[in-house]
């Protein structure tokens, strides 16, 4: 029976290595390598996610890198894959058309994190039509694809918003510098946006590499004003900062995720004055659409592999999961299959 790593939603320290009963589906995947962000330690820590059945534990993992075990739905065995997360609701437009990381219901389930599996586990079945295709020459790397998938989808609602009357993106602004945050950072890079990167360590060595210049959060109010925002940081209070940094036209995207229960201030004539008169927008994004993971493999195939190498600073077998889920010096993963 395969190993996976489980958990109880709800109930703390209940995460587990543990066999399993074996899945099969349309195309069989051997995961080698699944990353750990700040929804699985939420998951972990009993505070979200929901089980396939109830009383049922759920398996963990959303950022799966796999390899086919044997040929089908299109895909040859030795194939390199990632899987989509967010699965239709089965009664919205959003989900009809495709567009599940839109969905108007909030019913839709999500693979490792709500009502259905993750890839955490030695082996399991997927349909291909969720599987993206992984180019050989990013090998382990193919394993940052699902955060890569988030910050794409939030650049190109960011672009869209911004393309709704004439823009310009020149000068952005991450603020955050964990694994979303560094990735955002690339992706700009990538389009030679100038590109300044705040967090409260002391720099931000893989965005800096990429030519992202680097601030301390606390002085972001020196470095002037800018066409778009991204927080990455997970912080409230600094997302509705963001409205004050935005130019003319300027974009605030939160991608970072903050619910603990608090006030933030938001500066009157900012929200009032400022926001209406310039036109700035603020808004959220989250999952991905399938053109997103498409070109998140894209992108990472172009971005410097030594970067994207120090991206991830852990890599532990599956059952020191606990050494990932503690890690904060940027992504984590679990090595499935060596
Ligand atoms: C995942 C998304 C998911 C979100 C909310 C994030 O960690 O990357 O795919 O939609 O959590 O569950």
């Amino acid at each position: 029976m395969p190993r996976a790593l489980v958990t109880e939603p709800g109930t703390a320290h209940s995460t587990r290595v543990e066999e399993i009963p074996a899945t099969d589906g349309e195309v069989l995947l051997r995961p080698v390598e699944v990353g750990i962000c700040g929804t699985d330690r939420e998951i972990a820590h009993g505070l979200f996610g929901a089980p396939p059945a109830a009383g049922s534990p759920l398996v963990l993992g959303h950022e799966m890198l796999a390899v086919v075990a044997r040929d089908g739905g299109g895909f040859s065995a030795g194939d390199l894959v990632t899987a989509t997360v967010r699965r239709s609701c089965g009664h919205c437009p959003a989900c009809d058309e495709g567009a599940p990381d839109s969905c108007l219901t909030g019913d839709y389930s999500e693979r490792g994190i709500t009502r259905l599996d993750g890839f955490a586990c030695e082996l399991l079945g997927e349909d291909a039509d969720q599987l993206i295709p992984v180019p050989r020459s990013l090998d382990r790397l193919g394993v940052l694809a699902e955060p890569t998938s988030i910050c794409e989808r939030a650049l190109r609602h960011a672009r869209t918003i911004g393309g709704r009357q004439p823009w310009q993106l020149r000068r952005a602004l991450v603020l955050g510098a964990g694994a979303v945050g560094t990735i955002t950072t690339l992706l700009l890079r990538l389009r030679g946006i100038e590109t300044w990167v705040a967090s409260l360590e002391p720099n931000a060595p893989v965005a800096e590499a990429a030519g992202a210049r680097y601030a301390n959060v606390a002085d972001v109010g020196e470095l002037g004003t800018f066409d778009l925002v991204v927080e990455c940081a997970g912080n409230a209070q600094l997302m509705a900062d963001a409205l004050g940094l935005l130019r003319r036209s300027g974009i605030a995207c939160l991608i970072g995720i903050d619910g603990r229960r608090q006030r933030v201030t938001l500066d009157g004539p900012v929200l009032g004055l400022d926001t209406v008169v310039e036109g700035r927008v603020l808004f959220g994004s989250v999952n991905a659409h399938r053109q997103d993971w498409l070109a998140a493999v894209d992108d990472l195939a172009r971005v410097d592999p030594e970067l994207l190498r120090s991206l991830v600073g852990l890599r532990v077998p599956l059952e020191d999961f606990e050494q990932a889920f503690a890690y904060r010096g940027g992504k984590a993963t679990l090595v499935i299959d060596a």
